[in-house]
């Protein structure tokens, strides 16, 4: 009942959101200008020749566009896209089901692949490389094993942690591709591209401040767009513009350059507790309670590029910047925004 007043009264869920905003071509996909310029070859060669694409991987901390090309490239192959993701697939019937119901050229999108279970990994090995797969019916002495053929198909693999994949399943991925965090100006245009859709005006300053605190990261920006664009309608003339901006990002604590929780928890552990460094990646994630490989994959890339973090060889150092930046803010709780 409940559901069905939302439903009445228009309410936009997250689903609809992303739904709407999310990119569907190359040419909308923002940033990563690399990544785009090869996928768009490698999709016009395979598209030339009658061929499904080349298995492809995406790796790079979360919000920065992997389940978005993986939707784009199907789009662009003009194919179907099947999605699941590796703690999904417990068992490989689960898989062999999946893979039996592709036709020729459709993309299978495994989000979290490095989260499978080595069972099912392997059978997707010989999928990957021969569109085939072994099945063993019965167990004990009667089980007997039979093989299906597969149409041909692309497996678009997702992972934060690409550290995490063994290296016979990196090796069956012909495209490899990873995703870097975003500059302010790329942000910006994105946020833009968003209001515009979200149809609601947003001048540059306040585009780029949205941009600046969002930690490079486009699934942030688009969060924070929608909270701005509240304090717009009800505070201000529903037009975004600087100073509203600034009035809602300050409301929701968003720190003054978009470092999150956890980026805080790290450079704070580095200053007080280990006089700013140098310090070992494991004492670091001994001391914030974190995994050391995501500390390395997912927080310290975006702490190094904007200049907080330093690697040595004698390990991680704080730099000027972190000293300054953890002396002037305030570093509330932001995951309950998003
Ligand atoms: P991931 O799978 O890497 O966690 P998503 O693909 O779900 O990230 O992207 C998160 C959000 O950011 C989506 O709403 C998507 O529309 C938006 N987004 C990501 N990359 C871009 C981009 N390059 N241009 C425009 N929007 C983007």
């Amino acid at each position: 009942m409940i559901e069905k007043d939302r439903n009445m009264r228009g309410v936009e869920s997250d689903l609809e959101f992303e739904n709407k905003i999310r990119p569907q071509e190359l040419e909308n996909f923002h940033g990563q200008d690399k990544i785009v310029e090869n996928l768009r070859i490698f999709i016009k060669a395979a598209l030339m020749r009658g061929d499904s694409l080349d298995h492809v991987l995406l790796h790079g901390p979360p919000g920065l566009g992997k389940t978005t090309l993986a939707n784009i490239i199907a789009n662009e192959m003009g194919s179907a896209l099947k999605v699941t993701s590796g703690p999904v697939l417990d068992k490989p019937g689960d898989l062999a089901g999946l893979l039996t119901s592709l036709n020729a050229g459709d993309v299978l999108f495994i989000d979290e692949i490095h989260r499978l279970s080595p069972i099912v990994e392997e059978y997707l090995y010989s999928a990957m490389e021969d569109y085939r797969i072994d099945i063993v019916l019965d167990k004990g002495p009667s089980a007997r094993s039979i093989q299906l053929e597969l149409a041909p198909f692309t497996l678009i693999g997702a992972t934060t942690r690409s550290g995490l994949l063994t290296s016979p399943l990196r090796a069956r991925f012909g495209i490899t591709c990873h995703l870097e965090y975003y500059d302010t100006p790329v942000l910006a245009g994105i946020v833009k591209r968003s209001a515009a859709i979200l149809d609601v005006e947003i001048d540059d300053a306040a585009a780029t401040e949205v941009a600046l605190r969002s930690r490079g990261t486009p699934r942030i920006a688009n969060a924070l767009l929608r909270r701005v664009r509240d304090f717009a309608m009800v505070k201000g003339s529903g037009r975004i513009d600087i100073e509203i901006t600034r009035i809602a990002l300050g409301a929701l604590n968003i720190d003054s350059r978009g470092l999150d929780q956890m980026d805080n928890k790290i450079l704070l552990a580095i200053i007080q507790k280990f006089k700013g460094g140098p310090v070992g990646l494991n004492t670091i994630a001994t001391a914030v309670g974190e995994d050391a490989g995501t500390i390395e994959e997912v927080y310290e890339p975006f702490l190094i590029k904007e200049g907080f973090l330093k690697r040595t060889p004698r390990g991680r150092e704080a730099t000027e910047l972190a000293y300054s930046h953890l002396g002037e803010s305030r570093y509330e709780d932001m995951d309950s925004l998003f």
